[in-house]
């Protein structure tokens, strides 16, 4: 009886001690409010690591004094401060997260009670808003939810630290609009799970996610009468055996699913390395400015270009600009075999001038760049200090870094031009694409051809091979056909491309087609060697927008009312996009002059040369419109210096479906072969 009152009155103390140590940690959260407000007002750098390690180091001595022990005392306010400094950074992207209301739209893969959510409601926890998820199957419908506005951001995990990169999400992040605004650590803690009346010993089945199960097999190991059986995430396993409600059943799930499902926790802590960790990015439509007072970091993704040793050109940037790379991972282009895309993390803020120049330097040795986002670094670096004794330790001090004077800023600042990366001044040198083993621009003159449209299989197939026996490199044929009447034959789609991409493998000959719409591009870019956007789409912005997403090269054909500076600027579109595979064609503008079908510009090659370092294909066929007339055009394409020409033939042409009077007959084709060879 004593006893038990004596206890009570010690747990009354304890209790009171504790409700003393929660107000003082408000008390301290609001004085770290006050710092940032002053912090704001005198635009002083947001972190000081001197004062954090001297703070560090006095309250362990401090507390040595009083009989805690530093590693004790270091541990919990390592904390403290980590929840300093994301108040801090928090407060000065706040407004970014304040959609205005007092929700947050949060779209997951899986169910609440997911590592996803977990990890959600710890990134938000600090705007004060409640959290309402969108649980979604697959990855790319979360990054659909957030594209079409029905989710603020979305939770998609990166990697983790026991099973690695999560490939799906690394490629959804090449295709997505979406931008990366920040990322999460989350610690992930397995434990074996079942219902009320489920012991260890009496588990016949264990479902689980195949990484949970991968990540936990040593301990599945001591379980050899548990079948494994996976499932979709770890929150439904959990689920699943709720439902079920049979005490055979396990399943591998966290805690706090554990707790949402009301289940019994058999076994805690079951994963192989009990330092598991998953990294979580968070996706917003738009992206974020960050204040430049924040420790930064930017993810891109980035194919480097054909010529050997150019991963090696392209990293060697990072170190030119003093930049520090945290991550590099490489994933298969899918279409491309053997082919790669980089993806970098490094430290820094892409408003920083330094990071703009070498990001224009990189440029120079990629044919696909793209910056998925840039947002504070969530590895806030610890204060470093000698544990035991509370000293601090000599760290390097980093030095801050003077933005370089490139040459190519000098450049910039020289000459303002509405576009920048297509013009030969960010890059003297001309860009040469190549697709499989032929490449266009540089001093290379390749002849693209093939019929108007694709319309049979052996329409397309006959001229394939008459094609490559005239020595072409290239096979072109319409699928989708941007036609002036919407009676006329308007392309055979999907079904004229697998013909065409047939006829191309059957004769070795990479092939180029037109797409029409944005949603048609990721599809063709799947079968098609290079994506063509006609003269009627020159300035099609979310085409050009989309075409800038994908990795195939892509022919650009100048509008037949528009100058070389509107087709710079639309190629610039592409080019800012990602997509650094550009090339250009000049097809003929309408004039006064109805003589010809459009008027060949010849005259704007040699400029244009000059102008931008992008290859420049000639299209006669479409610019005369009569078959007769085109073969010496053809031949001054040659001369006057286009990297290429794009003719049209057909088996027989009086019966084409488009563009009739403009095909030559195989003969003309290969006569004009024979000259072009000759010139
Ligand atoms: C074509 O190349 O088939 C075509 C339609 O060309 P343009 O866009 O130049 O008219
Ligand atoms: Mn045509």
């Amino acid at each position: 009886m004593e006893d038990n009152q004596n206890i009570d009155n010690i747990r009354e103390k304890i209790n009171n001690v504790d409700s003393e140590i929660l107000k003082l940690l408000a008390n301290r959260r609001k004085l770290s409010e006050d710092v940032i407000n002053t912090k704001v007002e005198s635009d002083k750098p947001i972190r000081d690591t001197d004062r954090e390690t001297e703070l560090l180091s006095s309250i362990i001595s401090k507390g040595k004094e009083i009989g805690l022990d530093s590693h004790y005392v270091s541990k919990i306010f390592y904390d403290i401060i980590d929840d300093s400094v994301r108040l801090q950074q928090n407060h000065f992207r706040s407004s970014f997260f304040d959609n205005g209301t007092n929700v947050i739209r949060v779209a997951i893969q899986g169910i609440e009670g997911s590592y996803s959510s977990m990890a959600a409601h710890k990134f938000f926890a600090h705007f004060n808003k409640e959290i309402i998820f969108i649980s979604k199957d697959r990855f790319d419908e979360v990054a659909e939810e957030v594209e079409a506005g029905r989710a603020d951001f979305a939770m998609l995990p990166i990697e983790n630290t026991t099973s690695g990169g999560i490939n799906e999400v690394y490629d959804l992040l090449l295709h997505t609009t979406l931008s990366i605004v920040g990322e999460e650590k989350f610690q992930v803690k397995h434990c074996l799970v079942g219902t009320e009346n489920s012991t260890i010993g009496k588990l016949e089945v264990i479902f689980a996610h195949y990484q949970a199960a991968a990540q936990c097999n040593k301990f599945l190991a001591t379980l050899p009468d548990a079948k494994i059986q996976y499932f979709a995430d770890t929150a439904l396993s959990g689920k699943k055996i709720k439902e079920e409600g049979n005490s055979e059943y396990g399943a591998i799930a966290s805690e706090e699913a554990a707790k949402l499902f009301n289940l019994k926790i058999l076994q805690r802590e079951i994963a192989n390395q009990p330092e598991n960790y998953t990294r979580f990015l968070v996706c917003s439509r738009k992206p974020q400015e960050i204040d430049s007072r924040i420790p930064t970091k930017t993810s891109l993704v980035m194919a480097t270009a054909h010529t050997a040793g150019s991963l090696l050109s392209a990293l060697t940037v990072f170190s030119k600009y003093d930049v520090n790379m945290e991550k590099l991972e490489s994933r298969p282009i899918i279409g491309n075999p053997w082919e790669e895309m980089f993806y970098l993390d490094f430290a820094g803020n892409i408003k920083d001038e330094n990071i703009q120049s070498l990001l224009d330097e990189l440029g120079l040795h990629t044919r696909f760049l793209k910056v998925l986002g840039c947002y504070p670094a969530q590895e806030i670096t610890k204060a470093k200090l000698d544990y035991f004794t509370g000293n601090k330790v000599n760290s390097e001090k980093s030095e801050e870094i003077k933005p370089k004077e490139t040459e190519e800023k000098l450049v910039k600042n020289k000459k303002p031009k509405s576009y920048k990366l297509a013009s030969r001044d960010y890059k003297p040198e001309d860009t040469i694409i190549k697709v499989n083993n032929v490449e266009i621009g540089g001093n290379n003159f390749v002849v693209i051809g093939g019929p108007c449209s694709v319309e049979s299989h052996n329409q397309i197939f006959s001229c394939a091979k008459h094609a490559k026996e005239s020595g072409t490199q290239i096979l072109r044929g319409g699928c989708f056909k941007p036609r002036t009447s919407p009676y006329s034959f308007q392309g055979l789609g999907f079904d004229g491309l697998n013909e065409l991409k047939s006829a191309g493998k059957k004769y070795d000959l990479p092939i180029i087609t037109e797409v029409l719409a944005p949603e048609q591009v990721a599809e063709v870019a799947l079968q098609s060697d290079i994506l063509q956007i006609g003269a009627r789409n020159m300035q099609n912005f979310s085409l050009l927008k989309e075409v800038g997403r994908v990795h195939r090269p892509v022919m650009l054909k100048r509008g037949m009312m528009s100058s070389v500076d509107e087709l710079l600027n639309a190629a610039e579109y592409i080019l800012s996009h990602g997509n650094r595979q550009v090339i250009l064609c000049e097809r003929g503008i309408r004039t006064f002059e109805t003589t010809t079908r459009n008027t060949l510009d010849l005259g704007i090659i040699p400029f244009l040369k000059e102008m931008t370092h992008l290859p420049i294909i000639v299209d006669p066929s479409h610019a005369i419109g009569v078959r007769d007339k085109i073969v010496p055009l053809a031949k001054a394409s040659k001369v006057v210096g286009a990297h290429g020409i794009m003719v049209e033939f057909h088996p027989d042409p009086p019966s084409a479906l488009s563009d009739a009077e403009q095909a030559l007959t195989f003969e003309q084709y290969s006569q004009m072969m024979k000259e072009l060879y000759e010139l």
